[in-house]
């Protein structure tokens, strides 16, 4: 085996973030953009005679047709450079948050995004409005079949498109508007100080004091976030309304031929259908009692009446053994291992990332918070960042985020536009990898106590993605619901937020986290709204595909990369009908996978409850 790397290196792309081919690349780009721009402007009158463009009437459509291959694989071409040069300058932003000249191309890169959509406008909506008889013929053609997805589901939003002008204003403006509300967020969460037990710190710190061991610890990060966020109530809440403020406005302007509903826009882009939704909410909320039960439990191992809100992300009161002493190759050597029951290429691959120097984990000072899969385009190269300290939380993060980079791996032969997958489906291969890991390591376990540290994980997981992440979901509905009448206040978020809380947890917390809406960043994306169901679609989606390699045995492993392979070019209802024949709009596929849940619930409830009659034994 070649040096396990824990550092990464991307000088393969640029020297660093002073590289000087830099501005050479972002000036290319920007003449390239331009140039995509003036060959897209001539739709900008075809669009007008849209209706006109069918094959074998038209003489115009062949020429058009091969004006639009060659922009296509022009567009290829730069969405690449942008991409790799994107990934470079946050993959050094990453490690060093400092790095004065990396965060200066930010604003550049996310100007060249707008015009780059700018650009193509005009084909987009083009393509959009073109006959049906149009799209078949282009299609038909190899150089842009991998468009087939893409243009199919774009289409489906047809009613909803605005005039090319009044879209380019929508893309302009919303570089300063909409998303600087989004950026705000982020500059005043990194701005705000926590006074926790007489010590002040940064945000990020304090939400690791919530796993603290000491409840004492993680009551008090728990009241000094919600003072922090508090003291800035009005702030958070104006963010708020004006990112939902200015969805609403446009999808008032989109509504003109039916109404664009808020859950219709959110499941296109999760590329479900809303029936799928609506089962996939009311099955879960059926069984909540599920999580509720996981936290009752979680009670009873922290010896406490009922959970807070402090005590939900608390780590397994009881350690494993080697906890907080697991180096980076002995965790890469375990997840290997695992992986490896599914298959002996992904096994190899676990080890590849870290050879390569593909993964960044090296605690270093000034490294940004939190853990995530990246990749670059050209070539096609994964790439995974978190903070590596030997818990065995950071290698059950690892093994997430090696699933992800697994999911990109299986896929880096396919065209661009076939390997963005929706939301939904990017959870699938992470959660899968975990639980691989989860479960050798149970397999492993000899002692009550380590079964114990590895299904309180287990209780941890179904507490948040069945309770929490439906509460936050309800939240957000009421939201939207409140903001159309009108600018929501503070006090009317708290009310909200404790409203939603106790439709989900109902009396499994002894309290509810009224300043959640503020101090959970996911509200605050201004890019997406509903950043929340599709958590708990990934968690029991990956649970119940996991569930089925008892049923195909040794033809699993295929099955499930051809699964992933078409994660990037089908919707979540067309991935599972045709590699699994089931049916996700019905309740029976969820119902299936909860079980799974469930079966897990009671296991950790087992021990508990073996572990409690052992400690009163002993006393007696
Ligand atoms: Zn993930």
């Amino acid at each position: 085996m070649a040096q396990l790397q824990q550092t990464w290196n991307n000088s393969q792309f640029f020297s660093g973030s002073d590289d000087p081919r830099i501005a050479t690349v972002v000036d290319q780009l920007k003449q390239d953009i331009q140039a995509l721009g003036d060959r897209c402007a001539p739709f900008v009158d075809y669009i007008e005679q849209a209706e006109s463009f069918v094959p074998g009437e038209n003489p115009e459509v062949e020429t058009v047709m091969a004006a639009i291959a060659s922009i296509h694989r022009q567009r290829i071409t730069v969405i690449e450079q942008q991409r790799n040069l994107g990934v470079f300058i946050s993959s050094i932003l990453s490690v060093d948050t400092q790095d004065k000249s990396a965060a200066a191309w930010l604003p550049t890169l996310q100007q060249l995004g707008a015009e780059r959509t700018q650009a193509l406008q005009p084909l987009n909506i083009f393509l959009i409005r073109v006959p049906d008889a149009f799209i078949t013929t282009l299609l038909d053609k190899s150089e842009v079949e991998d468009l087939s997805f893409y243009i199919n589901h774009q289409r489906q939003r047809r009613d909803f498109l605005l005039s090319v002008a009044q879209e380019k204003l929508i893309t302009g403006l919303a570089v300063n508007g909409l998303h600087s509300w989004g950026n705000l967020y982020d500059d005043l969460a990194g701005d705000l100080k926590c006074d926790i037990e007489g010590e002040s710190m940064g945000l990020a710190k304090a939400a690791n004091l919530l796993s603290h061991p000491q409840r004492s610890t993680r009551e008090a990060a728990w009241h000094g976030i919600r003072a922090a966020w508090s003291s800035r109530e009005k702030t958070a809440a104006t963010l708020l309304n004006s990112i939902n403020g200015w969805r609403l406005e446009a999808a008032k302007h989109r509504s003109q031929k039916r109404e664009m509903h808020y859950l219709d826009k959110s499941c296109h882009e999760s590329c479900i259908e809303r029936q799928t939704l609506d089962t996939l909410m009311q099955t879960t909320y059926e069984q909540r009692s599920i999580g509720q039960r996981a936290l009752n439990a979680m009670a009873q191992v922290l010896e406490i009446d009922c959970m807070a809100p402090w005590d939900t992300m608390a780590a397994a009161p009881v350690a494993m053994e080697t906890e907080s002493d697991i180096g980076f190759e002995a965790a890469i050597a375990l997840i290997s291992d695992a992986f490896s029951r599914l298959s002996p290429e992904m096994g190899e691959f676990a080890v590849m990332m870290a050879e390569k120097g593909w993964i960044d984990a090296k605690p270093t000072p000034n490294r940004t918070t939190g853990a995530y899969c990246t990749g670059f385009s050209m070539p096609r190269e994964p790439r995974v960042f978190m903070t590596y300290e030997g818990t065995m939380n950071n290698v059950m993060t690892l093994a997430h985020e090696l699933g992800h980079a697994w999911h990109n791996w299986v896929m880096r032969d396919l065209p661009m536009m076939r390997t963005s997958y929706p939301m939904t489906l990017a959870e699938t291969a992470s959660i899968f990898a975990e639980t691989l890991v989860r479960d050798a390591l149970l397999e492993k376990a000899d002692t009550p106590e380590k079964k114990l540290a590895i299904t309180w994980q287990n209780a941890q997981s179904a507490a948040s993605f069945l309770v929490n992440i439906p509460a936050r979901f309800e939240f957000e509905k009421r939201l939207v619901e409140t903001r159309k009448k009108g600018f929501v206040v503070a006090d009317a978020l708290k009310q909200m937020m404790a409203n939603s809380w106790q439709v989900w947890y109902e009396d499994s917390l002894s309290h509810y986290d009224d300043m959640f809406w503020a101090s959970k960043l996911h509200f605050s994306i201004s890019q997406i709204g509903f950043y929340n169901y599709p958590y708990l679609f990934g968690y029991l989606f990956s649970l119940g595909l996991y569930a089925q390699q008892n049923t195909y045995g040794d033809r699993f492993n295929q099955l499930y990369t051809d699964l992933l392979r078409d994660t990037g070019s089908m919707t979540a209802e067309a991935v599972v009908q045709k590699h699994l024949q089931q049916d996700i709009r019905q309740p029976e596929f969820w119902q299936a996978s909860l079980a799974i849940v469930d079966g897990s619930v009671r296991q950790f409830e087992q021990l508990v409850n073996e572990m409690a009659g052992q400690t009163t034994g002993a006393i007696a």
